[in-house]
Protein backbone atom coordinates (compact mmCIF):
# COMPACT_ATOMS: atom_id res chain seq x y z
CA UNK A 1 0.00 0.00 0.00
CA UNK A 2 2.66 2.50 1.45
CA UNK A 3 4.79 1.59 -2.37
CA UNK A 4 1.43 2.12 -4.27
CA UNK A 5 0.92 5.86 -2.28
CA UNK A 6 4.28 6.47 -2.75
CA UNK A 7 4.10 5.48 -6.23
CA UNK A 8 0.63 7.70 -6.80
CA UNK A 9 2.55 10.73 -5.53
CA UNK A 10 5.23 10.47 -7.51
CA UNK A 11 3.46 9.81 -11.03
CA UNK A 12 6.12 7.81 -12.51
CA UNK A 13 9.16 5.23 -12.06
CA UNK A 14 11.16 6.12 -8.94
CA UNK A 15 14.52 8.60 -9.42
CA UNK A 16 17.14 8.40 -7.28
CA UNK A 17 20.43 11.11 -7.21
CA UNK A 18 23.75 10.14 -6.07
CA UNK A 19 26.68 11.73 -4.07
CA UNK A 20 29.97 10.81 -4.44
CA UNK A 21 33.10 12.99 -4.16
CA UNK A 22 36.15 11.28 -4.68
CA UNK A 23 37.14 8.12 -6.10
CA UNK A 24 40.22 6.24 -5.74
CA UNK A 25 42.47 4.34 -3.51
CA UNK A 26 42.83 4.35 0.47
CA UNK A 27 43.85 7.67 1.76
CA UNK A 28 42.80 9.85 4.87
CA UNK A 29 39.50 10.22 4.78
CA UNK A 30 38.34 12.01 7.69
CA UNK A 31 34.66 13.15 6.12
CA UNK A 32 33.88 9.53 4.18
CA UNK A 33 33.83 11.16 1.17
CA UNK A 34 36.17 8.64 -0.81
CA UNK A 35 34.69 5.84 -2.44
CA UNK A 36 37.59 2.74 -3.34
CA UNK A 37 37.85 2.97 -7.32
CA UNK A 38 36.90 -1.37 -7.27
CA UNK A 39 34.04 -0.53 -5.03
CA UNK A 40 32.87 2.76 -7.56
CA UNK A 41 32.72 -0.11 -10.72
CA UNK A 42 30.97 -2.21 -8.29
CA UNK A 43 28.32 0.31 -7.25
CA UNK A 44 27.58 1.13 -11.21
CA UNK A 45 27.34 -2.20 -12.02
CA UNK A 46 24.50 -3.00 -9.12
CA UNK A 47 22.51 0.10 -10.43
CA UNK A 48 23.05 -0.95 -14.17
CA UNK A 49 20.74 -4.60 -13.27
CA UNK A 50 18.33 -2.31 -11.57
CA UNK A 51 18.19 1.11 -13.40
CA UNK A 52 18.94 3.48 -16.11
CA UNK A 53 21.76 6.04 -15.47
CA UNK A 54 20.88 9.69 -17.47
CA UNK A 55 22.09 12.81 -16.99
CA UNK A 56 21.26 15.01 -14.30
CA UNK A 57 19.49 17.38 -16.87
CA UNK A 58 16.70 14.67 -17.09
CA UNK A 59 16.48 14.57 -13.92
CA UNK A 60 12.73 15.73 -13.54
CA UNK A 61 11.25 14.04 -16.58
CA UNK A 62 9.15 11.14 -16.25
CA UNK A 63 10.04 7.60 -17.09
CA UNK A 64 8.76 4.24 -17.55
CA UNK A 65 12.01 2.55 -15.84
CA UNK A 66 13.76 3.45 -12.12
CA UNK A 67 16.74 6.21 -13.21
CA UNK A 68 19.74 7.20 -11.20
CA UNK A 69 21.46 10.05 -11.75
CA UNK A 70 25.80 10.06 -10.94
CA UNK A 71 27.07 13.37 -9.40
CA UNK A 72 30.54 14.12 -7.97
CA UNK A 73 30.76 17.14 -5.68
CA UNK A 74 33.94 19.42 -4.68
CA UNK A 75 36.44 18.93 -8.11
CA UNK A 76 39.30 16.58 -6.94
CA UNK A 77 41.29 15.91 -9.39
CA UNK A 78 40.69 12.07 -9.14
CA UNK A 79 37.73 12.49 -10.49
CA UNK A 80 39.14 13.23 -13.70
CA UNK A 81 41.84 10.66 -13.56
CA UNK A 82 39.53 7.67 -11.90
CA UNK A 83 35.91 7.97 -12.14
CA UNK A 84 35.91 9.24 -15.97
CA UNK A 85 37.54 6.25 -17.31
CA UNK A 86 35.56 4.01 -15.12
CA UNK A 87 32.39 6.35 -16.56
CA UNK A 88 33.22 5.97 -20.16
CA UNK A 89 33.91 2.55 -19.55
CA UNK A 90 30.35 2.01 -18.44
CA UNK A 91 28.96 4.79 -21.18
CA UNK A 92 27.18 6.05 -17.80
CA UNK A 93 26.99 10.11 -17.86
CA UNK A 94 27.70 11.77 -14.41
CA UNK A 95 27.52 15.47 -13.24
CA UNK A 96 31.27 16.94 -11.18
CA UNK A 97 29.98 19.98 -9.58
CA UNK A 98 33.50 22.23 -8.96
CA UNK A 99 34.22 24.90 -6.92
CA UNK A 100 36.34 26.96 -9.19
CA UNK A 101 37.50 29.64 -7.32
CA UNK A 102 39.49 26.80 -5.27
CA UNK A 103 40.30 24.83 -8.22
CA UNK A 104 41.41 28.32 -9.52
CA UNK A 105 43.79 28.85 -6.68
CA UNK A 106 45.06 25.74 -6.94
CA UNK A 107 46.34 25.44 -3.08
CA UNK A 108 43.42 22.67 -2.22
CA UNK A 109 40.07 22.68 0.04
CA UNK A 110 41.06 24.56 3.15
CA UNK A 111 39.78 21.93 5.19
CA UNK A 112 42.75 19.21 3.91
CA UNK A 113 44.84 22.40 4.39
CA UNK A 114 43.99 22.78 8.13
CA UNK A 115 44.26 18.55 8.25
CA UNK A 116 47.52 18.34 6.85
CA UNK A 117 48.56 21.47 9.11
CA UNK A 118 47.07 19.95 12.43
CA UNK A 119 47.74 15.88 11.31
CA UNK A 120 51.04 15.74 9.18
CA UNK A 121 52.40 18.52 10.05
CA UNK A 122 56.13 18.28 11.90
CA UNK A 123 55.85 20.82 15.36
CA UNK A 124 56.36 21.00 19.12
CA UNK A 125 53.15 23.16 20.16
CA UNK A 126 51.22 21.61 22.69
CA UNK A 127 47.62 23.95 22.17
CA UNK A 128 46.12 25.60 19.60
CA UNK A 129 44.20 28.90 20.38
CA UNK A 130 41.72 29.86 18.15
CA UNK A 131 38.47 32.12 18.46
CA UNK A 132 35.59 31.33 15.99
CA UNK A 133 31.79 33.18 16.29
CA UNK A 134 33.25 34.50 19.47
CA UNK A 135 34.05 30.76 21.13
CA UNK A 136 37.99 30.99 22.38
CA UNK A 137 39.21 27.12 21.96
CA UNK A 138 42.18 26.27 23.43
CA UNK A 139 43.10 22.66 21.65
CA UNK A 140 45.53 20.10 23.38
CA UNK A 141 47.68 18.91 20.12
CA UNK A 142 50.50 16.69 21.94
CA UNK A 143 50.00 13.32 19.87
CA UNK A 144 48.03 12.05 17.16
CA UNK A 145 45.04 11.20 18.77
CA UNK A 146 44.01 14.88 20.20
CA UNK A 147 44.85 16.03 16.95
CA UNK A 148 42.47 14.71 14.93
CA UNK A 149 40.12 15.80 17.67
CA UNK A 150 41.47 19.50 17.80
CA UNK A 151 41.42 19.14 14.10
CA UNK A 152 37.29 18.05 14.04
CA UNK A 153 36.49 20.98 17.01
CA UNK A 154 38.07 23.71 14.93
CA UNK A 155 35.85 22.22 11.14
CA UNK A 156 33.04 21.74 12.27
CA UNK A 157 32.76 25.20 13.88
CA UNK A 158 34.90 27.02 11.28
CA UNK A 159 32.85 25.28 8.00
CA UNK A 160 30.11 27.64 8.95
CA UNK A 161 31.61 31.24 8.63
CA UNK A 162 32.59 33.08 5.64
CA UNK A 163 35.52 31.82 2.94
CA UNK A 164 37.81 34.84 4.26
CA UNK A 165 37.67 34.04 7.90
CA UNK A 166 38.25 30.21 7.34
CA UNK A 167 41.30 31.65 5.35
CA UNK A 168 42.24 33.89 8.28
CA UNK A 169 42.04 30.78 10.56
CA UNK A 170 44.01 28.12 8.28
CA UNK A 171 46.88 30.87 8.07
CA UNK A 172 46.66 31.36 11.92
CA UNK A 173 47.22 27.88 12.73
CA UNK A 174 50.09 27.12 10.36
CA UNK A 175 51.56 30.08 12.52
CA UNK A 176 51.07 29.15 15.56
CA UNK A 177 52.71 25.89 14.69
CA UNK A 178 55.83 27.63 12.63
CA UNK A 179 53.94 25.74 9.70
CA UNK A 180 53.89 26.98 5.98
CA UNK A 181 50.52 25.69 4.67
CA UNK A 182 51.87 25.58 1.14
CA UNK A 183 54.61 23.08 2.30
CA UNK A 184 52.31 20.46 3.08
CA UNK A 185 50.97 17.49 0.70
CA UNK A 186 47.22 18.18 0.18
CA UNK A 187 44.61 15.92 -2.41
CA UNK A 188 45.14 17.14 -5.45
CA UNK A 189 42.04 19.46 -7.01
CA UNK A 190 41.01 19.33 -10.61
CA UNK A 191 42.68 22.38 -12.87
CA UNK A 192 41.41 24.77 -15.16
CA UNK A 193 42.20 22.55 -18.34
CA UNK A 194 41.28 19.61 -16.28
CA UNK A 195 38.01 21.05 -16.46
CA UNK A 196 37.96 21.48 -20.08
CA UNK A 197 39.28 18.00 -20.33
CA UNK A 198 36.45 16.71 -17.91
CA UNK A 199 33.71 18.53 -19.69
CA UNK A 200 34.41 17.48 -23.19
CA UNK A 201 33.83 13.92 -22.27
CA UNK A 202 31.36 12.01 -23.55
CA UNK A 203 30.04 10.81 -20.34
CA UNK A 204 30.62 13.85 -17.82
CA UNK A 205 28.80 17.02 -17.80
CA UNK A 206 30.74 20.13 -15.77
CA UNK A 207 28.33 21.86 -12.92
CA UNK A 208 29.18 24.95 -10.55
CA UNK A 209 29.81 24.11 -6.94
CA UNK A 210 30.33 27.61 -5.71
CA UNK A 211 33.27 29.88 -5.90
CA UNK A 212 34.47 29.46 -2.79
CA UNK A 213 32.54 26.86 -0.81
CA UNK A 214 30.98 28.77 1.68
CA UNK A 215 28.02 27.70 3.32
CA UNK A 216 25.24 29.67 1.50
CA UNK A 217 23.07 30.29 4.78
CA UNK A 218 25.76 32.10 6.44
CA UNK A 219 26.51 34.23 4.17
CA UNK A 220 24.37 37.19 2.70
CA UNK A 221 22.64 37.77 -0.44
CA UNK A 222 24.86 39.73 -2.31
CA UNK A 223 28.24 37.16 -1.58
CA UNK A 224 25.41 34.11 -2.24
CA UNK A 225 24.62 35.71 -5.80
CA UNK A 226 28.33 36.25 -6.62
CA UNK A 227 29.37 33.41 -5.69
CA UNK A 228 26.39 31.72 -7.94
CA UNK A 229 27.09 33.96 -10.90
CA UNK A 230 31.11 34.26 -10.47
CA UNK A 231 31.35 29.96 -10.80
CA UNK A 232 29.15 29.89 -13.92
CA UNK A 233 31.30 32.47 -15.86
CA UNK A 234 34.31 30.90 -15.10
CA UNK A 235 33.29 27.41 -15.86
CA UNK A 236 31.56 28.31 -18.91
CA UNK A 237 34.83 30.27 -19.95
CA UNK A 238 37.14 27.19 -19.28
CA UNK A 239 35.09 24.69 -20.66
CA UNK A 240 33.34 26.51 -23.48
CA UNK A 241 29.87 25.21 -22.36
CA UNK A 242 27.17 25.93 -21.03
CA UNK A 243 26.35 25.46 -17.41
CA UNK A 244 23.42 24.40 -16.41
CA UNK A 245 23.41 22.82 -13.15
CA UNK A 246 24.70 24.00 -9.54
CA UNK A 247 25.23 22.12 -5.94
CA UNK A 248 24.38 23.95 -2.99
CA UNK A 249 27.88 23.03 -0.41
CA UNK A 250 28.09 21.20 2.24
CA UNK A 251 24.01 21.01 0.84
CA UNK A 252 22.64 20.01 4.66
CA UNK A 253 18.78 21.08 5.18
CA UNK A 254 20.56 23.78 6.84
CA UNK A 255 23.28 24.62 4.47
CA UNK A 256 21.00 26.73 1.77
CA UNK A 257 18.14 28.45 2.31
CA UNK A 258 15.52 30.17 0.44
CA UNK A 259 17.60 32.89 -0.45
CA UNK A 260 20.04 30.28 -2.05
CA UNK A 261 16.90 28.73 -3.73
CA UNK A 262 16.00 32.27 -5.01
CA UNK A 263 19.57 33.20 -6.46
CA UNK A 264 19.63 29.70 -8.14
CA UNK A 265 16.82 30.21 -10.54
CA UNK A 266 17.86 33.98 -10.88
CA UNK A 267 21.19 32.89 -12.10
CA UNK A 268 20.08 30.96 -14.70
CA UNK A 269 20.71 27.82 -13.82
CA UNK A 270 18.41 24.95 -14.44
CA UNK A 271 18.60 22.83 -11.93
CA UNK A 272 20.17 22.98 -7.82
CA UNK A 273 21.00 19.42 -5.86
CA UNK A 274 21.06 19.33 -2.27
CA UNK A 275 22.44 16.80 -0.24
CA UNK A 276 19.27 16.30 1.88
CA UNK A 277 17.98 12.52 1.48
CA UNK A 278 14.71 12.77 0.37
CA UNK A 279 12.62 11.22 -2.76
CA UNK A 280 12.27 12.47 -6.16
CA UNK A 281 9.52 12.84 -6.60
CA UNK A 282 6.52 14.37 -9.55
CA UNK A 283 6.42 17.87 -6.64
CA UNK A 284 10.04 18.13 -6.77
CA UNK A 285 11.39 21.36 -6.84
CA UNK A 286 14.48 21.67 -9.36
CA UNK A 287 16.19 23.96 -6.99
CA UNK A 288 15.96 21.62 -4.88
CA UNK A 289 16.80 17.87 -6.53
CA UNK A 290 17.36 15.75 -3.06
CA UNK A 291 20.61 13.31 -3.40
CA UNK A 292 21.99 10.58 -1.47
CA UNK A 293 25.23 10.00 0.02
CA UNK A 294 26.78 7.08 -1.34
CA UNK A 295 29.71 6.00 1.06
CA UNK A 296 32.53 3.48 0.67
CA UNK A 297 30.53 0.39 0.37
CA UNK A 298 30.98 -3.10 -0.81
CA UNK A 299 28.73 -4.24 -3.76
CA UNK A 300 25.88 -5.85 -1.01
CA UNK A 301 26.09 -2.97 1.24
CA UNK A 302 25.46 -0.69 -1.91
CA UNK A 303 22.83 -2.82 -3.08
CA UNK A 304 20.69 -3.19 0.02
CA UNK A 305 20.76 0.74 0.65
CA UNK A 306 20.31 1.21 -3.08
CA UNK A 307 17.26 -0.86 -3.26
CA UNK A 308 15.47 1.13 -0.63
CA UNK A 309 16.08 4.30 -2.72
CA UNK A 310 14.32 2.85 -5.44
CA UNK A 311 11.79 0.46 -4.18
CA UNK A 312 13.32 -2.37 -5.60
ZN1 LIG B 1 31.18 20.30 -1.59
Amino acid sequence: MRSFLTRLLRGRAPTAVLMYHRVGPEARDLHHLRVRDDRFEDHLDVIRRYADIVPLTEVLAPAPRPRVVLTFDDGYADNLNVAEPILRARSAPATVFVAAGVIERGEGFWQDRLAALVLDGHYDVTHIEVEIAGDALRLAVPDAATREEAYRAIHTRIRRRPPAEIERLVADVAAQLGLAATDLRVPHTLTPDDVRTLAASDVVDVGSHTMQHPMMSMIDEATQRAEAVESRARLEAWTGRAVPTFAYPYGAADAFDATSVRVARETGYEIAVTGVAQRVTRFTNPYRVPRRFVGDWDAETFERRFRGWIDA
